[in-house]
């Protein structure tokens, strides 16, 4: 299943969300991004691959407002990553490592969400309830964050990323963590999302996170060397990546 772009009904061009110009980021001697150029427009749904190590979980920080970059310009509908985060409903994300309150259970955790996103009761209530099925939170709803497994901590942190539909989606490998049902909730959830929505999931599962996105963006020891259709890989979605990357190997 490849999704279709935004329905655009009066030939606007689709309004640009997010722009990374030159953006840079070391740690240390290691160059984890170099010189990234990225824009994307409401209803792109991207793939961000690439191998260990490439900068996919470096991007997305910065573009979360997590991290800082070293050199270059980030802007998010004008805004910086900060100021886009601190709007209710813009950003919705899935980091690595879910930065969740030991201290509060999984259930404060979206009730404390769904008032930051200002839903009202029912459609909160329907919402919390809708992914917790989708996501077999049910269990785990009563228990403290810092008692859960890393996987159930990463479940309660995507139901969070997913209680709206935000106008920017970032998910950090959002499959690792689930079970075959899990995934395939999640993937009807995306579907379900309105199409002006814009995605940018990391992944190393690229049969699945080919079915959510159309195009794929490929990071390589920090350089963005490929963004293309999922249409314009020749061979499925695997093989196709494998040429992409081993074409850029003397990078
Ligand atoms: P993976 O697919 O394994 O998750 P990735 O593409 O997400 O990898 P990053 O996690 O962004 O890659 O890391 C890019 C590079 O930056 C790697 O060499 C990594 O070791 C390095 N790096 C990332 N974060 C830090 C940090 N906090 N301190 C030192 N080095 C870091």
């Amino acid at each position: 299943m490849i999704i279709s772009s935004a329905p655009n009904p009066n030939n606007c061009p689709p309004r640009l969300i997010l722009s990374l110009k030159g953006l840079g980021r070391s740690f240390g001697e290691r160059e984890a991004l170099r010189d990234v150029n990225l824009e994307i427009h409401e209803g792109d749904r991207i793939a961000l691959l690439g191998p260990n190590g490439a900068g996919k979980t470096t991007l997305l920080k910065i573009i979360a407002g997590t991290l800082a970059p070293d050199t270059g310009r980030i802007s998010l509908n004008g805004l910086t990553p900060s100021q886009a985060r601190a709007i209710p409903g813009f950003l919705g994300w899935l980091p690595e490592r879910a930065p969740l309150n030991p201290d509060l259970t999984v259930r404060e955790h979206l009730t404390l969400t769904v008032a930051f996103l200002g839903l009202a009761k029912k459609e909160a209530t329907e919402r919390i309830e809708f992914l917790t099925q989708a996501l077999h939170l049910e269990e785990k709803l009563g228990r403290l964050a810092g008692q859960l497994s890393l996987g159930s901590r990463r479940q309660a942190a995507l139901a969070i990323a997913l209680l709206v539909p935000p106008q920017l989606l970032l998910l950090d490998e959002p499959t690792s963590s689930l079970d075959p049902e899990e995934t395939h909730r999640l993937r009807e959830t995306l579907a379900s999302f309105p199409q002006t929505v814009a995605f940018l999931i990391s992944s190393h599962v690229l049969e699945e996170v080919a079915k959510v996105t159309n195009e794929a963006l490929i990071l390589k020891d920090g350089s963005l060397v490929s963004q293309k259709p999922w249409s314009d890989f020749p061979m499925d979605p695997e093989e196709g990546y494998l040429k992409e990357v081993s074409s850029h190997a003397a990078l």
